[in-house]
């Protein structure tokens, strides 16, 4: 069985201590052949570049999240990623996003830098990674007013009538962890209804470790585990989830 991860954020593994070979050494063996480690600000560039180096299966995307685009000048880091869309390795742009559950005050800021974002996935042809909490209509404005971009909602927090709006843009729906939670309803709904060809699987190591390891540090590892729960939900065996999600990160991130 082949398994993608198509968001870890192996930098923050390293940073608390795991040695990035044993992570991905384990998820090898659960049949993960690739993961894709989004970037959250400049700082962190380097770190996420240097892991996509040393490691063949390990794929980078740079952008700044929207809870850390308050601390990064804007001449700072155009440059910056400019740079890093320029490397190899580099298969996307993210993670941008806007996320108005931790951050409320820096609205405008965090609606400017994703549109420059969107902008630049449609100007380079790269998938643009979203986040998106507690914003979905204004993610969802956003994007439309950027026709022609395409990307993924990574960890998917909305409902199955949302899902197939994002759908409908050219958008793939991505369920983490959270999906294997007992009382998420909603997105238990997503994953049924959604259509598995605009289905991706991730895992957003460290955080959001499914059923049973709630509250643990999460790891690539995992996302079999998401897979099991959408083949649970949609009553179908895990192998097609496997199959069919990792053609559809293939189709959209064409890691080389
Ligand atoms: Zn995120
Ligand atoms: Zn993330």
């Amino acid at each position: 069985m082949i398994l993608v991860d198509t968001h870890a954020h192996l930098d923050y593994l390293q940073r608390e201590g795991a040695d990035p070979e044993a992570v991905l050494n384990r998820a090898q063996e659960v049949g993960v052949s690739w993961i894709v480690n989004p970037s959250v600000t400049p700082d962190k560039f380097p770190e996420v570049l240097q892991l996509a180096e040393r490691f063949p299966n390990v794929y980078a995307a740079a952008a700044v999240h929207p809870t850390d685009v308050q601390d990064v000048a804007e001449s700072d880091w155009i440059q910056a990623i400019e740079a890093m869309l320029a490397h190899p390795k580099v298969i996307a742009i993210g993670e941008t996003g806007l996320d108005y559950y931790w951050d409320k005050t820096h609205i405008a800021t965090q609606q400017h830098f994703f549109k420059t974002f969107l902008e630049m996935g449609r100007t380079h042809s790269l998938p643009v990674i979203v986040h998106d909490r507690e914003a979905h209509d204004d993610v969802h404005r956003l994007i439309s007013d950027c026709p022609g971009v395409r990307g993924v909602m990574h960890c998917f927090s909305g409902d199955a009538e949302f899902a197939q709006t994002m759908i409908d843009q050219g958008f793939y729906i991505s369920f983490a962890g959270n999906v294997t939670f007992k009382n998420a309803h909603a997105l238990h709904e997503a994953a049924k209804v959604t259509p598995l060809e605009w289905i991706l699987i991730e895992t957003d190591s460290p955080f959001l470790s499914p059923v049973p390891f709630r509250g643990k540090p999460n790891e690539p590892e995992r996302v079999r585990l998401v897979a099991e729960k959408i083949a649970e939900l949609k009553g179908i065996p895990i192998e097609t989830v496997a199959e069919v999600t990792t053609e559809n990160a293939q189709r959209l991130f064409q890691p080389c």
